[in-house]
Parts: C-alpha cells; sequence; structure tokens
C-alpha cells in the first residue's frame, strides 16, 4: 500500500496548506480517507481525479469533509464525470446534506456521488479489508485499520483511548492525530498530544508512527521529543505531499 499525505492541518490550514485528507493506493485502489479543505488541490497533484474510487469519512467535522463541496462541482463540471463511492459515518448522510442546504437541492451530493454509511466493524471496501471503531471525539469519530499488502491504522480525530490502541495491533504504519502540544486538563479528551499517540502505538506494537493533524502555528517540540522518547520505532511528523509505503 502507498499513503501520500495530502492534509496535515487540524482545523484549520497554514499558508498553501490543507486539513485531512490521506490517499491510500494498493493495487487499482485510490481511496482517500477524509476530504478537509485543500485536500482536492492537492489530491490532483498525485493522481487524476477520475482515478478516484471511493472515498471514507472518518467523522463529520468540517476540517475532514468541506472539500467534498468543490470536489461534488469537479464531478459535475470536470472534464471526465464519474461516480465516486463516498462512505460516511453513521447519520454523516443527513450532516453532509445540512451544509448545502441553502442550495435546496437533496440530489446535490447523491447525483454524483454513491453515498453510504458505514458501520462499526469489518467491511470490504475496493478489494481491501476495513476495520471501523469508535473513538473517543466530540462528535461521531471512527477509526480504521486497513488491511492490504500490510496493515495501516488511522485514528481519526481521538482522545486517548484503548480502543485505538486494539485497533492498531500489529499495524505497519500508524497514523495518527496529535493536536494537542499538552494534554487537556478538563471534560472530556476528543485530540491526542504527540506523546499520547506514542503510547498508544507502542502499546499497539506497531512498527511506525506518523503524526498529523497539528496545527501550523505551534510549537511542538517537545511533544515530538517525548513521542520519539516513548514509542521504540521510527515517529514521523506526516509531511505533506509524501508518500511512504505501508
Ligand atoms: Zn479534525
Ligand atoms: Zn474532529
Amino acid at each position: 500500500m502507498k499513503l501520500t499525505i495530502l492534509g496535515t492541518a487540524g482545523a484549520y490550514p497554514g499558508p498553501g496548506g490543507a486539513c485531512a485528507g490521506y490517499l491510500v493506493e494498493s493495487g487499482d485502489s485510490r481511496i482517500l480517507l477524509d476530504c478537509g479543505t485543500g485536500v482536492l488541490a492537492n489530491l490532483q497533484k498525485h493522481i487524476p481525479v477520475y482515478q478516484l474510487s471511493h472515498i471514507i469519512i472518518s467523522h463529520m467535522h468540517a476540517d475532514h469533509f468541506f472539500d467534498l463541496v468543490p470536489l461534488r462541482y469537479l464531478l459535475a463540471f470536470g472534464p471526465r464525470s464519474h461516480r465516486v463511492a463516498l462512505h460516511l459515518p453513521p447519520g454523516g448522510a443527513e450532516t453532509l446534506l445540512s451544509v448545502v442546504s441553502f442550495l435546496r437541492d437533496p440530489a446535490f451530493f447523491t447525483s454524483f456521488f454513491d453515498v453510504s454509511e458505514y458501520r462499526p466493524g469489518a467491511t470490504d471496501i475496493s478489494g481491501l479489508r476495513f476495520e471501523f471503531a469508535p473513538v473517543p471525539h466530540y462528535v461521531p469519530s471512527y477509526a480504521m485499520s486497513i488491511n492490504g499488502d500490510g496493515r495501516l491504522t488511522y485514528s481519526s480525530d481521538c482522545g486517548p483511548s484503548d480502543v485505538l490502541a486494539s485497533l492498531a495491533a500489529g499495524s505497519a504504519l500508524l497514523l495518527t492525530e496529535a493536536l494537542l502540544t499538552y494534554p487537556a486538563e478538563h471534560g472530556p479528551r476528543g485530540h491526542l498530544t504527540m506523546g499520547e499517540a506514542a503510547e498508544i502505538a507502542a502499546r499497539a506494537g506497531a512498527s511506525r508512527l506518523l503524526l498529523s493533524h497539528v496545527y501550523h502555528d505551534r510549537d511542538y517540540t517537545a511533544q515530538l521529543a517525548l513521542a520519539r522518547k516513548t514509542f521504540p520505532g521510527p515517529v514521523e511528523v506526516a509531511e505533506l505531499n509524501k508518500s511512504y509505503t505501508v
């Protein structure tokens, strides 16, 4: 499997950056995990959009799905129209449509996307075995592992979680969010520090840890050092437009 980073930002992108988006390629499969602001522009640096067959959205926060709107326009008005299978979390279809409610077009997305909602558990998508597991966040959020030649696990947005550690067990690569520069002290947790992500990766016995979903305007030096001390394998901060072999 090849993983290409199309967006590394949580919440809002920096100059020239993009929010969450990850391209997974395996054999003939071209699957996009999340489609946040700026992802569509970066996707086109790597593949022609008509090759994209499936999109999987981890949860319905804007930084993970807002570029579905311009993508829909590309499918409608671009040079080579095709349909894309869009896999949303439970309840996601209604949320997605509400974003364009001002257009009063209930078929806005379904005219170009084959929309479905996945469930927790295992399912086959584009010839790959996916496993979805709910993780702690501020809205329903699903981490996923993808089993191809190797096992790739993506955290979605996620607070400290045993569920993520079990899902990531034996992963060749664990791609996690690492938004916080220090552990949140009050209220329910919905995000990780790099140090916490490294603890989860160590518990899971993952081979490599890739940290993403960060603010471009914060200093993560201390957290990155802590992550490298905590996790025995390679720890990298995801680099925009870089590809990783899983
Ligand atoms: Zn996010
Ligand atoms: Zn979120």
